[in-house]
């Protein structure tokens, strides 16, 4: 499988806070990894890196081929990678429909797709995102990063706070997605959701990847020594 995306010994720094170590991780295409780790170890952090929302100090970012942090930013923007973030933000006073519209750029994803992944959001349509239940809004988030049409989809903390029912539909979603070929990575609390989901995990520790492999290779020790679990 082609590799997506490429991180290599990445550092990041939070003003003279060191955040990041050297961070290494890889998406091919059409795979979904997990990015595990116990809170603070840098996730998003790892994530904020690779959408540009942060710069990397040593290290580098791939993306089909391409160097991130020499890219211009409107155009690394457009190279598709879809995020739904931490806090699931959409625009509180537009309606669902506007929310989704506003993020659309040309591809196979448009309403009508999000509302047969999403129907809820069909039928709230024309409801103000303020108006939406947390898993609704989560679902809104799913949906404004897919009307992006991207190539790789960025998932952090997407099932936090939700009623296991809520949960269960969104990780039926991200499963869907993943059978329909899309590359996604991935971060969750949930390990048994996400060793289903995912084909490769790479845990985070203090700012450095010191484990990464297939799910299956996954065991007690492992998820005991990084995960606390
Ligand atoms: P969580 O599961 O709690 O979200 P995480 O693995 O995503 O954790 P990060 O949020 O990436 O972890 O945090 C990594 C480190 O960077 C932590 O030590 C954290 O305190 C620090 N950090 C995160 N955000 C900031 C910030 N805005 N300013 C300063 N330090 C920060």
């Amino acid at each position: 499988m082609k590799s997506l995306l490429d991180v290599s010994g990445i550092t990041a720094f939070y003003g003279s806070s060191q955040a990041l170590f050297g961070v290494d991780l890889q998406v091919r295409e059409g795979e979904a990894v997990a990015l595990m780790g116990r809170n603070g170890m840098g996730k998003t952090t790892t994530i904020k890196t690779i959408c540009r929302m942060m710069s990397h100090r040593d290290g580098n970012v791939v993306f089909d081929g391409q160097d991130l942090a020499k890219l211009p930013s409107h155009k690394a923007a457009r190279l598709g990678i879809g995020l739904v973030p931490e806090g699931r933000r959409c625009f509180a006073n537009l309606t669902v429909f506007e929310n989704l519209i506003a993020a659309a750029r040309d591809g196979a994803w448009d309403f009508a797709r999000i509302s047969e992944l999403f129907p809820r959001l069909a039928e709230r349509r024309d409801q103000k995102a303020l108006t939406l239940s947390g898993g609704e809004q989560q679902m809104l988030a799913i949906g404004r990063a897919l009307m992006t049409n991207p190539r790789l989809l960025i998932l952090d903390e997407a099932t936090e706070g939700l009623a296991p029912v809520v949960r269960q539909e969104i990780w039926t979603a991200i499963s869907q997605l993943k059978q329909a070929g899309l590359s996604i990575l991935v971060v969750d609390k949930s390990l048994k959701e996400l060793t289903t989901v995912a084909d490769r995990c790479v845990i985070v520790e203090k700012g450095i990847t010191p484990w990464a492999g297939n799910v299956a290779d996954l065991t007690p020790e492992i998820t005991s020594r990084y995960l606390g679990l």
